[in-house]
């Protein structure tokens, strides 16, 4: 694993023991939506999904350098609307009647999901612009979840647009497709291509029904490996076409908060049973679960920490390989497994780079209720 930035590791070193915390640097934000930016064809729009990390100053760092924010709950509705953000766009399959009217008095534009959900917007006396968001029938693109063409409850099936569409309340005005499609897609010459397709699906299928197609939304999906520095390569991206009056918006969560955040737990105890070493962490899955959920090890960068003052000898392994795992009282709170240390003392704090998504968003916080980490925003 990269080394740690020297900003990282000294707000890291001076925490308190037993340290638990996650640091999100907010340059590092802005640099991945530098970078990201710097990818895109023109008439292209980022709005930065929150339920990545909907922590309030990530939402209001990126907020203040992307387009715009994607939110799927009312929830993060609010947090968009105090971020002061100049674009929202609302989805999600599930969205109540209040959501709705929040969301219209904020002036979001709605991916609508389903033909009822049309008409409750319509009976709250909405009049204006919506897309809809479909579940098309084939999409080729690959990644870690796939959304469309198989049964899911994300989006109107294509098969039905027809139906949905001539019944559709005559006070929404449709103006795009929703065609979010995939997770971490680490194929950049595959996402483009998923781009293109959703823009020529686009363009047809407004022209059968006589839309007058101004968004294509794409949705999020830009990968990062979290198990290495890789990341999927923009470059295929600027080489997509967006035709004069369509705006491409792209949804990315992931892409630009993974790198940004770090997790930190220090270890409490080292020990050896039946042939494997564990390093016990003040922190777990309940923190990061990422790892588990997913099934995969996630890289850890030891910072040392020199300082031992207490009467009693401090326990150290070294040149041996190291499961890192977490205070839950289950097998199955595992951060990493395996990971060869040169040396490792009780004390000394374990990093977890590209936590900035998907980490404590997606944790289950409350079992065994340890105390939350420290959040130290840079
Ligand atoms: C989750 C989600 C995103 C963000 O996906 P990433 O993989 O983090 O880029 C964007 N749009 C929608 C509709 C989503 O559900």
């Amino acid at each position: 694993m990269a080394e740690l930035p020297d900003h990282v590791a000294t707000a890291l070193r001076t925490l308190a023991t037993p340290a638990c915390a996650y640091v999100y640097d907010t340059e590092a934000l802005r640099t991945a939506a530098a970078r990201l930016r710097a990818s895109l064809p023109a008439r292209t729009t980022i709005l930065y999904a929150v339920k990545a990390n909907g922590h309030p100053e990530v939402v209001q760092s990126l907020a203040s350098v992307c387009d715009g924010l994607e939110v799927a709950s009312g929830g993060e509705l609010d947090l968009a609307v105090r971020a002061g953000t100049g674009r929202i766009v609302f989805g999600g399959p599930a969205k109540t009647d209040t959501e709705l009217a929040a969301a219209v008095e904020a002036g979001a534009l709605l991916n609508v999901e389903s033909r009822f959900e049309a008409e409750r917007l319509a009976a709250l006396g909405f009049t204006g612009d919506i897309c809809l968001r479909i579940n098309r029938n084939d999409v080729a693109v690959t990644g870690s979840h796939t959304m469309t063409g198989t049964p899911t409850p994300f989006g109107i099936d294509e098969n039905q647009l027809g139906s949905v569409l001539a019944s559709l309340p005559s006070s929404l005005t449709v103006i795009g497709f929703h065609l979010h499609a995939v997770s971490n897609n680490l194929d950049g010459q595959a996402h483009a291509d998923f781009l293109r397709d959703a823009i020529s699906w686009s363009i047809k299928t407004a022209s059968a029904y006589g839309i007058n197609l101004r968004v294509v939304n794409a949705g999020g999906g830009l990968g990062i490996d979290h198990t290495s520095a890789a990341s999927i390569d923009l470059a295929p991206l600027s080489q997509v076409s967006v035709p004069d009056g369509v705006e491409l918006i792209l949804e990315p969560g992931r892409y630009l908060a993974a790198d940004a955040g770090y997790y930190a737990a220090e270890v409490l105890d080292l020990k050896t049973t039946h042939g494997r070493t564990f390093a016990v962490l003040r922190g777990g899955t309940h923190h990061f679960r990422l790892p588990a959920a997913w099934g995969y090890s996630h890289p850890f960068t030891v910072l040392p920490v020199d300082e031992w003052d207490r009467p009693y000898s401090r326990p150290s392994v070294s040149d041996t390989p190291v499961d890192a795992v977490g205070e839950l009282c289950t097998p199955r709170d595992v951060l990493t497994r395996g990971q060869q240390v040169a040396r490792l003392r009780v004390g000394d704090r374990l990093v977890f780079a590209r936590t900035g998504a998907y980490a404590w968003d997606i944790s289950h916080h409350d079992f065994l209720r340890h105390p939350a980490p420290e959040f130290i925003i840079l």
